[in-house]
Order: structure tokens, then sequence, then C-alpha cells
């Protein structure tokens, strides 16, 4: 039995998105094998309607304080989530590839992901990109202008609304290609 490094409960086998993973009752967060994260990341098969409503619910801010794996119990090491906007950490075990989220964390991983992908697919997007690449000075023009905006104050919210942040990311993330 694991107990969740937060509430000390124990956590409880849920299925998600086709994986069976662990899951604390309490706080909702999750405990994912790392080798599985990216395939969950990438599972379409919840309707993102349903993932804003578990992250609106569910998420309650980035937690800092540091974690101990459910298995070893050793130290867990804070470690960026691979997707754009959310400066969420995740909780990483290395010696046992286990990966701590928070509540929520899931759901925007995946939203964020699908968010990205669906900016990076649109027609106009593509075009936008063409005509950025076919021009050094505008290229150079438009990463100058980038470099000058703000990060957004809640990476969050922005990321839930499909804001422009997301959108200037994909953009960034085209240009780099
Ligand atoms: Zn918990
Ligand atoms: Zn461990």
């Amino acid at each position: 039995m694991r107990l969740c490094p937060k509430c000390e409960v124990a956590l409880t086998s849920v299925s998600y998105e086709g994986f069976r993973i662990l899951q604390c009752p309490e706080c909702k967060g999750y405990l994912v094998p790392l080798d599985r994260l990216e395939s969950i990341k990438r599972a379409p098969r919840t309707p993102q309607e349903q993932l804003k409503e578990e992250a609106r619910t569910e998420f309650k801010g980035d937690a800092s304080a540091p974690v101990r794996c459910p298995r070893c119990h050793g130290p867990m090491e804070k470690t960026p989530l691979d997707v754009p906007m959310l400066t969420l950490q995740s909780d990483r075990c290395a010696s046992c590839r286990l990966v701590w989220l928070d509540g929520g964390e899931l759901a925007l991983l995946q939203l964020a992901y699908e968010m990205s992908q669906q900016f990076l697919n649109a027609e106009d997007m593509k075009q936008r990109l063409r005509e950025l690449e076919a021009s050094p000075e505008r290229k150079a023009q438009f990463e100058a202008n980038l470099a000058q905006l703000p990060e957004p104050a809640d990476p969050v919210a922005d990321a839930l609304g499909g804001g422009v942040g997301l959108l200037l990311w994909s953009l960034r993330q085209g240009l780099r290609r």
C-alpha cells in the first residue's frame, strides 16, 4: 500500500485514460509511472470540458513544499512539466521512476498539450509561420517583439482560457522548429 505524500492516506488504483494509476482520494493528486506520463498527456479520450472542470475544481496552485516518494520514501525532485506556458513543477523520484502530480495538474497537463497542438495545427497559424520564415527581417522583428512580452501573470488561467499567451508560445515553438 502506498500513501499520499501530502495527506498520508492510502492511494487508490484508478483508471485514467485507460491506464491504471494511483490517486489520493483526499487531494486528488496522482502517482504516475514516468514512462506513462507522456502517453497520458497525449491521450485524447477525456473531453476538454471535463479536463477543465477537473483543473478548476482540484487545482489549488503549484505546491512548493518538498514531498517524499510514496514507494522508497526518499525526497522527490521538483521537475518542470514539459507543457506549454504552464510553469508547473512535478515531483519526481528518479530511482522509482515515479511522478507525483498535485490535484488538477494532470488535467492541466493534458489541456495545455491539446491546446498547443490545436494551435500548431491550425491552418492560419501555418500560414503566418510560412510568412515569417520567408522573411528574415520580419522574423527577427517578430522575435524581438516576443522577447519584450511580459510573462503571463496567471499562467493557469491563461492556458485554461486558451489565451493569447498560448498562441504566442505556439508561434515560438513553430519558429524554433
Ligand atoms: Zn492526498
Ligand atoms: Zn522512490
